[in-house]
């Protein structure tokens, strides 16, 4: 644009000029015509006047003569042959009468014949007209002199001058040289016009050339640096800083989009991943298996989901801290990842849950391998912060098919299996089957029951006997028992762990409290006083703040002696708050009631918390009695934890036994205390208080209770 305004203003500067020029050589010419002719003229009346003097001074000598000598005359006159504009000349006698005529270079000099006068009568009168000097008639200048004194002439010399031919051929000739004198000075001044408008208007081109080229190439760190006059340097300069300015700010604003880009990506991956394992987050996972599920049903394809769960993860992040916590979740997520495909997309949905989207729809097979390798890989033990962390992984498995491709109920399928994990003892692996939708739904039942069922009674306490080496009775231990209506018979193992699911084990445990130590008395009376009831907490009691006033509260309202009651925990009570159980028990301890660890030997933990914790009792689980004997592993395990439990002092009661050789060998072991269907099974309470005690009977007890 600016580059075209500059062509036009050039073209209209250079038009300009020339015309200009050519109008000022036109009025020159004129000009120099005029004055050309005024000194032309001027310059001839000089000569010939001085020309006829002298030609006027030669002949008074001739004429005055006393003869005439005519070729004198004539040689005087061929001296007009040099001039030869002068057209005519005559020599007169005083009378005017012609004595020879001149008529030009191309005519000799004649004497007229004097006989002849006629012709020249019209002359002679015209001659005599003229007055003397110089005058001009006609185009011709006349020069007409005395020869001799003006007052007493001898005779009249007349010369006649052409003055317009030569005028206009000298006007010609001027007009000629002036139009070719004109053209070079126009051509000349063209040429210098346009080098003068280029030498001008060049910085400008050069400027707009720079402009375009910075449009074309976004380029602003272009260096402008044009010569020319001050002025342009100046608009140059100011340009040039301009685009400085321009440049920086160009570079700024790269900077702040850049900033701005990063910050983008920073928010994506904030919005899309996790910050902690950096796997895609729930939000990203779900949206991706949306697509994704769309697609498989538009394709017929089925999808394989696993939900993967950590076993004990919450226990580990209170007994060690967060930043254990952290790290196990990191090397947990590294480690599954391992055996994941390319294609498979494993996301952390919250706390220690992952999802995992298996790629290519795999068979039950590969599914199978794949979660069987994760679930061994995870229960290898961690090396974290200097402890080594056991857990283990329960992993529930969903087809996209058996959801009819509805995503949440993909997800919610999953979640069924992994609880199903959970559920036959974690650490394992489950396939959902559309049956398990009949279990949730048990699940939700039996979890809206609880608490309708505690207030209707439905619930009974059972009691089973704990003997010592030599059979006698040393205690009970309180398990509940839940004959609903509309359910039937449900086990503990079943709804306790739907209580602690559902938030209703609270109320379990007050209510199982207050029927134990209202019981404890017809207990103690029947059995004796050293009798130990012992009652089973769940992990979530401990979060309970009513548990421990409450306790209180019945020790003191059913004059309970705490020594005669035992609180029975497991090892994850302790994981999953490893200060606050320590201070729970603590205060039991406190109170002079004893603490026995549950189920030894089946959860995660490593042997090396034991010593950590203040136990009165270490109760083998049956897992390890019912292979005694069977498997040597287990033999030498129980072994082993009799003896360490021995060397930290610690009450040994081995449950589960049900035959006299795992009572023997347990015996013969060193175990205090053995529990089960050997010695009996759990009854209700009136059914034991109905059973006479002897003692030494122990047997007689053990097979009344049975029958
Ligand atoms: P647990 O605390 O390990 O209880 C021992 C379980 O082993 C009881 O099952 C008992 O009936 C069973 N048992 C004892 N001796 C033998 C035997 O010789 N052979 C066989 N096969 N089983 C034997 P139960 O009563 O079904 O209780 C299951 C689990 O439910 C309990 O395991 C305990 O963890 C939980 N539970 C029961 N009652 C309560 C309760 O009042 N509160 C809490 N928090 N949990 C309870
Ligand atoms: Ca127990
Ligand atoms: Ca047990």
């Amino acid at each position: 644009m600016s580059f075209m305004v500059f062509k036009t203003i050039r073209s209209t500067l250079t038009a300009f000029n020339s015309l200009a020029i050519a109008t000022l050589c036109a009025g020159f010419l004129g000009f120099t015509i005029y004055a050309h002719e005024g000194l032309y003229q001027e310059a001839v009346e000089s000569d010939l006047n001085a020309l006829s003097n002298n030609m006027a001074e030669d002949l008074f000598k001739i004429l005055g003569a006393s003869k005439l000598d005519t070729d004198a005359i004539i040689s005087t006159l061929l001296r007009l042959k040099e001039y030869e504009n002068a057209e005519l000349a005559y020599v007169y006698d005083k009378d005017y009468a012609q004595l020879e005529l001149y008529t030009g270079a191309s005519m000799p000099v004649v004497a007229e014949d004097k006989t002849n006068g006629i012709s020249f009568n019209a002359e002679l009168k015209q001659a005599k007209s003229i007055p003397l000097g110089i005058s001009y008639e006609s185009g011709k200048l006349r020069s007409k002199k005395s020869i001799g004194e003006p007052d007493s002439p001898i005779g009249y010399l007349l010369i006649i001058n052409d003055l317009d031919e030569p005028l206009s051929k000298s006007r010609v000739a001027i007009i000629v040289n002036a139009l070719i004198f004109s053209l070079v000075v126009t051509g000349i001044g063209i040429a210098f016009s346009l080098w003068l408008n280029s030498r001008m208007l060049l910085p400008f081109q050069k400027l707009a050339r720079l402009a375009h080229r910075i449009k074309e190439t976004n380029d602003y760190s272009i260096e402008i640096n044009v010569d020319g006059k001050q002025e342009v340097r100046d608009l140059s300069y100011e340009i040039s800083s301009m685009m400085d300015t321009i440049h920086e700010e160009e570079i700024t604003n790269r900077e702040y989009t850049e900033q701005l880009m990063q910050q983008r990506k920073a928010m994506e991956r904030l919005a899309n991943f996790d910050g902690l394992t950096g796997l895609p987050n729930r939000q990203f996972f779900m949206e991706t298996l949306r697509k994704s599920l769309s697609a498989a049903e538009r394709e017929n394809n089925d999808m394989v989901l696993m939900y993967f769960d950590l076993d004990g993860f919450k226990g580990v992040n209170d007994a060690h801290g967060h930043e254990v916590g952290d790290k196990l979740l990191i090397e947990a997520s590294k480690r599954t990842q391992r055996f994941l495909r390319h294609g498979d997309l494993i996301a952390r949905l919250g706390g220690d849950e992952f999802l995992i989207l298996l790629y290519n729809d795999p068979s039950d097979f590969v599914v199978t391998d794949i979660a069987e390798r994760i679930i061994k890989e995870i229960s290898k033990p961690f090396d974290i912060n200097d402890w080594e962390i056991q857990i283990s992984g329960s992993i529930g498995i969903a087809r996209a098919a058996d959801a009819k491709y509805n995503l949440s109920d993909f997800v919610s399928n999953a979640d069924v299996a992994m609880y199903k994990s959970k559920d036959e003892g974690k650490n394992t692996h489950t396939i959902f089957v559309p049956e398990m939708m009949e279990d949730n739904k048990r699940r939700l039942i039996i979890a809206n029951n609880i608490i309708a069922g505690l207030r209707e009674n439905e619930f009974e306490v059972y009691y089973q006997p704990k003997v010592n080496a030599d059979e006698s009775i040393v205690g009970f231990e309180a398990l509940l028992r839940w004959h609903s209506p509309t359910l039937g018979f449900v086990s503990p193992a079943e709804f306790i762990i739907i209580a602690e699911q559902s938030g209703k084990i609270h109320q379990i445990t007050e209510w199982l409290l207050q029927k134990v130590l209202c019981d404890y008395t017809k207990i103690l009376e029947h059995f004796g006083e050293s009798t130990v009831i012992s009652l089973n907490l769940s992990a979530h009691d401990l979060k309970n703040p009513k548990i421990l006033p409450l306790i209180t509260a019945l020790y003191e309202s059913c004059q309970i002696n705490p020594k005669c009651i035992e609180y029975e925990v497991t090892e994850s009570t302790y994981l999953e708050n490893f200060d606050m159980a320590n201070q729970f028990f603590e205060n039991i301890r406190n109170m002079g009631s004893s603490i026995a660890l549950d189920d030894f030997g089946t959860g995660y933990s490593s042997l090396s918390y034991l010593t950590q914790i203040k136990l009165d009792t270490l109760k083998i689980d049956k897992q390890f009695v019912d292979n005694l004997g069977i498997s040597e592993r287990s033999t030498l395990v129980t072994k082993t934890v009799i003896e360490m439990a021995k060397q930290l002092n610690l009450n040994i009661c081995a449950e589960g036994v049900e035959t006299p050789q795992q009572m023997n060998f347990l015996v013969d072991q060193g175990c205090h205390q053995l529990q089960g269907y050997l010695f009996g099974k759990p009854i209700d309470l009136a059914s034991l208080l109905e059973k006479p005690y002897k003692k030494d009977t122990k047997k007689q007890l053990a097979v009344s209770i049975e029958t």
